[in-house]
């Protein structure tokens, strides 16, 4: 059994947990992370990162989803960052080597990771959250800390712990629809770039009302190998009034990616059902049946429909089954879309995003979008209500279903992990908690560590002038579509 105390205790191995637990093993924090898998990453592991620049393509995200990035760039398994008018920018990574890279530099900073340890219940006393129980293949242990950080995706310790969250959206509860992603080899890339480039696909529907905008794109896809596909609607409605395709989308949803070592893939992000309950059992067995016979019929489909397509292969299925949103843990500060539209600044802005709100609709197809300013996330939305000594990061912090599907992706995670960990080093220092951690010290550990706060002008992107950008209010396009009652989860 493990009777240590632990100044930082981390929840959940995915990209906000593993910048939350290297953060504050960096800060000298003896800090546990604990992971229900075989590996670190969760979700982020076999997706492209989003985000890194906002629609203006100024930089938002840096600190270690950089050095993230960058450093697995240098060896060949990630893209140079390229800038894209609706996501900002992205990057194409190689899900072997980042889950490599994450683990070694946990290691190195000195954090303890107990791998396929499940959390299953959360130790309060009085009004502090005090530590967890984990269950394991050495049996069940308690484990205390200072801090604990909910990085689970789910809000598990908050809900375990009796702490307020909430889950889906205002009326019907329902959360956007999950996905289990894959990845396709053998694009020929040529034919593929030339079917996106060719206005009849509409392979970027946003680009559609601006032909200018789309002559730029097409041009810059010349020269880039990453790039995100929304469209070929044509293409998706052939193959279902032909009968081949019953998977609720009508898209064609996914981003090209290319790295040194794994050349020509495409990202495929078109599995879906609708009315999951992503913290109900069932719920989530009967999803996984339906998504797992969804990538067979959607390979077909590729094969037979798609331009440079015609000799794609399966690579690899994501670990787990892409939940966009779960619980959302209810924080000193909740923040909402008004946040994001307005570019809100607070006063304790220890991250910030500006990807666009990208909801994929819990009730119909595609997705629904609306685009944000630079805007910042307050250590409050880090800090859990009405207790002590609990964090959180990733996609259960506390803001609203709106204001999630822009803060939930990979980068954005990452920056808010960083952030809760350097929080919790120092609020584990002596006569600290949380919530007496001066903001303007924590700020500064952040910025000397690399992160990006907006506390200066940001940095427009050297190339940012030869890239289309799209107007903020931006013409409407496809409205939702029908779906089938098949597609529902009963
Ligand atoms: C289908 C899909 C496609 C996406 N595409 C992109 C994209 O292209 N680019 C992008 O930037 N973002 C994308 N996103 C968003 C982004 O990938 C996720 O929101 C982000 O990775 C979430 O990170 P996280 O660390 O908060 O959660 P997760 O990645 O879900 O990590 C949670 C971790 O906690 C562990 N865990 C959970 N419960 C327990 C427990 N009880 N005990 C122990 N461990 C536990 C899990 O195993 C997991 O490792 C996508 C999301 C989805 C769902």
């Amino acid at each position: 059994m493990r009777s240590d105390e632990w100044n930082v205790v981390v929840v959940g191995g995915g990209a906000a947990g593993i910048a939350a637990a290297l953060a504050a093993g960096r800060m000298g924090a003896r800090t546990l992370l604990v992971e229900r898998a075989g590996f670190v990453g969760g979700v982020s592991a076999t997706l492209p990162w989003l985000g890194f620049h906002d629609q203006r393509y100024q930089r938002v995200v840096r600190g270690l989803a950089g050095e993230f990035v960058e450093t697995l760039a240098r060896s060949g398994h990630a893209s140079p960052i390229t800038l894209d008018p609706k996501c900002g920018s992205l990057a194409a990574v190689h899900s072997h080597y980042w889950k490599i890279l994450a683990l070694r530099l946990l290691r190195e900073a000195g954090v303890t990771v107990l791998m396929h340890a499940v959390f299953v219940d959360t130790v309060r006393s009085h009004d502090r959250i005090t530590g967890i129980v984990v269950e394991s293949k050495s049996g069940r242990e308690t484990i205390t800390g200072q801090v604990v950080i909910d990085c689970s995706g789910d809000g598990d310790v908050a809900a375990r712990g009796g702490v307020a969250w909430e889950k889906g959206r205002t009326g019907d509860g329902l959360v956007q629809a999950p996905t289990l992603v894959f990845r396709l080899g053998g694009i020929d890339d040529d034919a593929f770039r030339k079917a996106c480039q060719d206005p009849a696909f509409n392979y970027r529907e946003w680009l559609a009302p601006y032909p200018r905008l789309f002559a730029q794109m097409a041009e810059k896809l010349e020269t880039v190998d990453t790039y995100v596909l929304g469209g070929f609607a044509g293409v998706v409605e052939q193959a279902r009034r032909a009968g081949d395709l019953n998977v609720p989308q009508t898209r064609i949803v996914g981003v090209k990616l290319h790295t040194r070592e794994t050349p020509n893939e495409l990202s495929v992000v078109m599995t879906r059902v609708l009315g999951l309950d992503p913290t109900d059992v069932d719920s989530l067995s009967e999803a996984y049946a339906r998504v797992y016979e969804q990538v067979p019929e959607l390979i077909r489909f590729f094969r037979t429909y798609v331009p440079g397509c015609e000799r794609a292969h399966l690579v690899e299925i994501a670990p787990m089954l892409g939940i966009r949103e779960s619980r959302r843990i209810m924080g000193d500060y909740v923040l909402a879309a008004d946040d994001l539209i307005s570019g809100a600044r607070h006063d304790d802005d220890v991250a910030m995003g500006g990807y666009h709100i990208d909801i994929h609709r819990p009730s119909g197809s595609w997705v629904s979008s609306t685009n944000v300013r630079a805007y910042g996330i307050p250590l409050r939305s880090l800090i859990a209500r009405g207790v002590d000594g609990l964090m959180m990061a990733g996609k259960c912090i506390s803001a609203t279903h709106e204001a999630i599907a822009s803060s939930r992706v990979i980068p954005i995670c990452i920056a808010e992990g960083q952030a809760a960990g350097t929080a919790a080093a120092l609020a584990s220092l002596p006569g600290r908690d949380v919530r007496s951690v001066p903001v303007a010290e924590l700020q500064s550990v952040l910025v000397d560590a690399g992160a990006e706060l907006g506390l200066d002008e940001l940095e427009r992107h050297p190339d940012a002038d030869s890239w289309p950008e799209l107007p903020f209010e931006e013409t409407k396009v496809a409205p939702d579509a029908v779906i089938a009652d098949s597609a529902w989860l009963t």
